[in-house]
């Protein structure tokens, strides 16, 4: 049996908190790991922000509601999951996905969680357990699955070095270059090539 393991954002959707930063105009919003290096404190900084620009959950979810998955990212999956089982694994929180999951069919999906007060004011956030993507890729060794991943950064190489097969889409060159053990393609077209040669399996 094989399963499909996917990277969100970047792969299927824009980066959350960089769209979201723009349509919101909170510019400090865009910072990322590049910026803060510690997650925590990083993670504490978007929170106060939110806090301060009083946006809540709901309010959060309505931003979110307008991104759109990337072009051919609907295509893309709907083939995917014809020919295997798909498990979407992403650094992003269940709340923050939820408007571009229902873009995607609700695809199945493991990631983080965000803890709201009644006001619905984001007060903190749970992390599932650390290195999450390849400890989600050994489990599904431990179920007997053959893996195939595919993801676009840092992040996800500790899941494609733990695949059976890893492939980089959408990649930044500085990735791709540190990485040369995975193949790396930036097209729909190419990385549905990509899942095809990595099957042992007869698939057309
Ligand atoms: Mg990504």
């Amino acid at each position: 049996m094989e399963l499909a393991c996917l990277d969100l954002e970047g792969v299927l959707i824009p980066e959350i908190w960089i769209d979201f930063a723009e349509r919101t105009g909170i510019d400090e919003l865009r910072a990322t790991t590049r910026d803060i290096p510690d997650y925590d404190e990083l993670m504490q900084q978007r929170l106060r922000l939110l806090r301060e620009h009083g946006l809540g959950l709901n309010d959060i979810q309505a931003v979110i509601a307008g991104m759109k998955p990337l072009p051919g990212a609907v295509e893309f999956i709907d083939w995917l999951r014809e020919r295997f089982q798909v498990v979407i694994l992403s650094d992003t929180f269940y709340e923050f996905s939820q408007p571009l999951m229902r873009q995607l069919g609700f695809p199945t999906l493991f990631c983080h969680r965000l803890i709201a007060d009644e006001q619905g004011m984001i007060t903190e956030y749970h992390l599932r357990q650390k290195d999450p993507k390849r400890a989600s890729v050994k489990a599904f060794h431990g179920l007997n699955f053959r893996v195939i991943a595919a993801g676009d950064s840092y992040n996800d190489t500790t899941m494609l070095s733990e695949a059976d097969a890893g492939i980089l889409f959408k990649a930044p060159e500085n990735v791709i270059r540190e990485f040369p053990q995975f193949p790396a393609v930036h097209e729909y077209d190419e990385l549905r090539e990509e899942f095809l040669r990595a099957s042992v399996r007869e698939l057309d």
